[in-house]
C-alpha cells in the first residue's frame, strides 16, 4: 500500500499540537519607486498567469534567478495543455489506450509527478471527491483558459463523469528499477488535470530550493497563490489581504500576518466565460460536471504547505462553507476565509 502523504502537510487534530495561523495578496510590497525597505521583485508569465518572487538579499540573487528559470521546468511537467509536458504525454498515452479499447494502463511517471499525484489522490480522498484530478475531459470542453468554450449537455456530462473519479487512478510502488514510479489507470478515458494544485505544489518546491540556497525571507506569488518564506528582514511578519472577490478589484476585505506559510484563494470571479447569458467559472463540481454552486464567491486557505492550501481552497469552494467548516474542525493547522454571495466574510481561525 502506498504511504499516505497528506499527514505531512495538514494535521488532523489528534496528531497536531502546533497551531498555524497565517495568510492572501501581499500587502505593501508593490508599487513603483523602490524604497530601501522594499523587496526586489522578479516577474514572469507562467502557468497562464503572472508570477513573481519578491526577496531582499541582493538585487542579483542567483538563487532567485535559478528559481525563476525553474518555472519553465515545472510547467513542462504539470501543464495539461502544453504539448510535450509530462502530463500531456500521460494523457496522450491514455487517449491512445482508450482508442485501442484497452483496460488498465500502466504509465511510468517522474518522481515529481508521482509526489503530486499522491497528494492529489490523498486530498481527493479526505475531501470525499470534492477535489478530483480526473476532470480533464470536462475542462477540455469548457476550455476556461482558451476561447473555444463548449458547454457539455447533461448527457455529455453524465457520460464523461462515468469515466472520472479518483478510484480510477492507482499509485503503487513498482519493483521495476528502471521505472520506480508508476501510475495505473483503470479507465483510460480519463484525462488528468492538476490545475487545482500544481501552483501550490510548485511553490513548495521553489521554497525548498530557495531555502537550500540560503534565502530566508521572500514571497513566492504564482498568480495570487502566495507562499511566504520566513519573516520580513526586520523580523516582522508579512501582511496578506483577502481581496474582494470581484474581477479586477484591489480592495481587501480583511488582512492578517503570516510567517512561513501559504495563502491560496479559489474563486468564481477569477476565470470564467459567458455563454447565452450564463456565466461559467472554472471550479467544477465533480458531482454534476457544472461550475460549483456552493453559495461562495471565494475561499482563502492558509496553512504551511502551499500544495495543501491550493488543494483545499479548490475543494472547499466545491464543498461549500458548512461542509468545509466541519472538515476544518479536524485540522488545527489550517485557517480559512469564506466570502459568500452576499459578500459576507466568515473566518475560521485556530489562533
Ligand atoms: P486557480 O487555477 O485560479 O489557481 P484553483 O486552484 O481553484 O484556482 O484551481 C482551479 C483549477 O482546478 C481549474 O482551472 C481546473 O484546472 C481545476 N479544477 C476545477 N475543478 C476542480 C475540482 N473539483 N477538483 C480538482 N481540480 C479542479
Ligand atoms: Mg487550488
Amino acid at each position: 500500500m502506498r504511504k499516505s502523504t497528506f499527514s505531512t502537510f495538514i494535521k488532523p487534530v489528534r496528531r497536531c499540537a502546533a497551531l498555524l495561523c497565517l495568510f492572501a495578496a501581499v500587502l505593501g510590497s508593490g508599487g513603483c519607486g523602490r524604497k530601501a525597505a522594499d523587496p526586489y521583485v522578479r516577474t514572469a508569465f507562467a502557468f497562464d498567469t503572472a508570477v513573481s518572487i519578491s526577496y531582499y538579499d541582493n538585487k542579483d540573487s542567483a538563487a532567485v534567478s535559478e528559481a525563476m528559470d525553474r518555472l519553465e521546468y515545472y510547467e513542462k511537467i504539470f501543464s495539461r495543455t502544453l504539448e510535450g509536458s509530462e502530463l500531456h504525454e500521460i494523457n496522450a498515452r491514455l487517449a491512445e489506450a482508450a482508442a485501442e479499447g484497452l483496460g488498465d494502463v500502466r504509465v511510468p511517471v517522474s518522481e515529481l509527478m508521482y509526489r503530486a499525484l499522491s497528494l492529489a489522490l490523498d486530498y481527493a480522498e479526505i475531501t470525499d471527491g470534492a477535489f478530483d484530478p480526473t476532470l480533464g475531459r470536462l475542462l477540455e470542453l469548457y476550455d476556461f483558459s482558451g476561447t473555444e468554450h463548449t458547454v457539455p449537455t447533461a448527457e455529455e456530462r453524465a457520460e464523461i463523469l462515468s469515466h472520472c473519479g479518483r478510484q480510477k487512478l492507482k499509485l503503487e510502488p513498482s519493483a521495476d528499477t528502471a521505472y520506480p514510479y508508476q501510475l495505473t489507470v483503470t479507465d483510460p478515458a480519463i484525462v488528468i488535470d492538476l490545475g487545482g494544485m500544481a501552483k501550490g505544489f510548485i511553490a513548495d518546491c521553489l521554497k525548498q530550493e530557495l531555502r537550500a540556497n540560503a534565502v530566508s525571507s521572500a514571497i513566492i506569488n504564482l498568480g495570487g497563490n502566495i507562499l511566504v518564506i520566513g519573516n520580513k528582514p526586520d523580523g516582522s511578519p508579512y501582511g496578506i489581504g483577502v481581496l474582494k472577490p470581484e474581477a479586477g478589484s484591489s480592495d481587501y476585505l480583511t488582512s492578517f500576518k503570516v510567517t512561513d506559510a501559504s495563502a491560496v484563494t479559489s474563486g468564481s470571479y477569477q476565470r470564467f466565460f459567458e455563454k447565452d447569458g450564463v456565466t461559467y467559472h472554472h471550479i467544477l463540481d465533480p458531482a454534476t460536471g457544472l461550475p460549483a454552486e456552493s453559495g461562495l464567491l471565494s475561499v482563502t486557505v492558509v496553512t504551511e504547505s502551499s500544495a495543501a492550501a491550493d488543494l483545499l481552497s479548490t475543494a472547499f469552494f466545491v464543498m461549500g462553507e458548512a461542509k468545509a467548516a466541519a472538515f476544518l474542525e479536524n485540522y488545527t493547522n489550517v485557517d480559512a476565509y469564506f466570502v459568500d454571495e452576499n459578500m459576507n466574510l466568515n473566518k475560521y481561525l485556530h489562533k
